[in-house]
Formats: C-alpha cells, sequence, structure tokens
C-alpha cells in the first residue's frame, strides 16, 4: 500500500460559479488560477501522485506552458491517474478536506464525490470530502482563498 498527500491553495475572484471538485457550485465569487483553479482536483492529484512518488500536478503541467491556460483539472487528474496506474498502483480511497468560508458545501457535497469518482473512474464510495470554515479567521475566512487538502491510499494492482 501507498499512502500521498496533497495540499493547494487559489485565490478567490469577484463573480462565480465556484469550481469545486468538477462541479460548478452557484457563488459569488470563482477560484483564480492559470488553468481552472480547481483547487480539490489538484490537491486530489497531488497526492495520488505522491503515493505513486511521480513527483507533482507543477511538473506535469506546467503553468508557463500555454497549453495548460484555463486547462480542465478533470483531465490533468484523469492523466496523472493514468501514470500511477502505468505504475502498477490503483486507488483504494481518497479522504478529502475543503477549508472554504462560504458557501456552503453540504448540500453539493454528493455531487462533488459522484464527479470525481467519475474522473478516476472509481465508486463515490471510494471518495471522501468534507469542509471547514475558516471561522472568519486568515485567509479562508476572510474569504480571500480556497484551501484544500487530500490524503489518497493505493494498492498494487494485481496481476
Ligand atoms: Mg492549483
Amino acid at each position: 500500500m501507498r499512502v500521498g498527500i496533497g495540499h493547494d491553495t487559489h485565490r478567490l475572484g469577484q463573480g462565480g460559479p465556484l469550481r469545486l471538485g468538477g462541479v460548478e457550485i452557484p457563488h459569488d465569487r470563482h477560484l483564480v488560477g492559470h488553468s481552472d483553479a480547481d483547487v480539490l482536483l489538484h490537491a486530489i492529484t497531488d497526492a495520488m501522485l505522491g503515493a505513486a512518488a511521480l513527483g507533482d500536478i507543477g511538473e506535469l503541467f506546467p503553468d508557463n506552458d500555454p497549453a495548460n491556460r484555463g486547462r480542465d483539472s478533470a483531465d490533468m487528474l484523469r492523466r496523472a491517474y493514468e501514470r500511477v496506474q502505468q505504475a502498477g498502483y490503483k486507488l483504494v480511497n481518497l479522504d478529502c478536506v475543503v477549508l472554504a468560508q462560504k458557501p456552503k458545501f453540504l448540500p453539493y457535497r454528493d455531487a462533488v464525490r459522484a464527479r470525481i469518482a467519475e474522473i478516476l473512474g472509481a465508486d463515490p464510495s471510494q471518495i471522501g470530502v468534507k469542509a471547514k470554515t475558516g471561522e472568519s479567521v486568515g485567509i479562508v475566512g476572510r474569504e480571500e482563498a480556497v484551501v484544500a487538502e487530500c490524503v489518497a491510499l493505493l494498492e498494487p494492482t494485481s496481476k
């Protein structure tokens, strides 16, 4: 078994929607970044690459490469998982935390879990996602940024 950790931060800008875990959530702010800025999918990508010791998302998809401008993070995650599978591993489960002051995440949680499972060809029962506010302090609490963390467990592919 192999375990990996992922962490990411993206700034919030005016105007929605908020793209999180491959789902567009109605909100008055959006995440800013070179790609589509999906902070949760980026943390998941790094956790899975890390578990297989395959580097990180920035190495695979450099932000100075014009091909990655506005890029769909679901596509990056799918490609990263292909690398992981080529290295001889498959997903056991993910556990993720989204740190966002707003909006309330619970109504969207299962849609996000289903979307992540779809991207990875997994079952939603393998995908844990929960959310915390920033208690109105710090970059999360002041609604300056959204942070995501993820732990991924991989097991060897049986031959
Ligand atoms: Mg990122």
